[in-house]
């Protein structure tokens, strides 16, 4: 049993270094909601709606969806009652514009209490997103070697049909990891600077990398 956390925290790393598993099961185990903005885009993109419409365009190119959209989503989001105490970002912010504009929406009492860095390997990082596979029906991850499922291309979870994401195609992944050492990456300097940034070895077993997080996010 996971005691409640009431973190509202930042999860930062390259595409790949296992962020987004690790915040949804934190979320679920530690009570916070999960805020992907991935997920959330995906959502809308599958929805058809004009946000959805604008943001494929990028996403199919391995290139960030701009700032104003993905900033309008997430405070729409932070605003929902569920998310009144703690949270996890997961995919946001990428970019020290975002930074800045989710520090100007957040203060006080809702203000970020940590900011969590995944730190992988590029090499293990590229050989973790050309291998994964997500299922279409649930939005469950494997991984064709270290997480395969029972029958191939077959969700062990609801029997839905397995996608290789446009996104983790190879030539969208070197845009990716290129996008993330001149955008995101110089995050981590902003928020070393501010107190907020705890570093995690997140090249290691994903039970580890849970269990640690815990303690970190206290
Ligand atoms: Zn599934």
């Amino acid at each position: 049993m996971v005691a409640t956390l009431r973190s509202r925290c930042v999860f930062l790393g390259a595409p790949g270094a296992g962020k987004g598993t690790q915040a949804k099961k934190v979320a679920e185990g530690a009570r916070l909601a999960h805020i992907s903005t991935g997920d959330m885009l995906r959502a809308q993109v599958a929805a058809g709606t004009a946000l959805g419409l604008e943001a494929k365009g990028y996403m199919d190119a391995g290139k960030l969806v701009p700032d104003q959209l993905i900033i309008a989503m997430v405070k729409a989001r932070i605003a929902e009652p569920d998310a009144a105490h703690a949270w996890i970002l997961d995919g946001f912010p990428r970019t020290l514009a975002q930074a800045e504009a989710l520090d100007k929406s957040l203060s006080g009492a809702s203000a970020l209490s940590h900011v969590i860095a995944f730190a992988v390997p590029e090499a293990v990082l590229v050989g973790r997103l050309s291998g994964r596979r997500t299922c279409g029906s649930c939005g469950a991850i494997w991984h064709i070697e270290s997480n395969p499922t029972r029958v191939a291309g077959v969700c062990d979870a609801c029997g839905g049909a397995l996608v290789h994401r446009s996104d983790d195609r190879p030539e969208a992944i070197t845009k990716r990891l290129e996008v993330y050492r001149s955008q995101t990456a110089p995050l981590l300097a902003y928020y070393r600077d501010r107190g907020l940034l705890r570093e995690v070895d997140a090249n290691r077993p994903p039970e580890v990398v849970f269990q640690e997080l815990l303690q970190r996010m206290r």
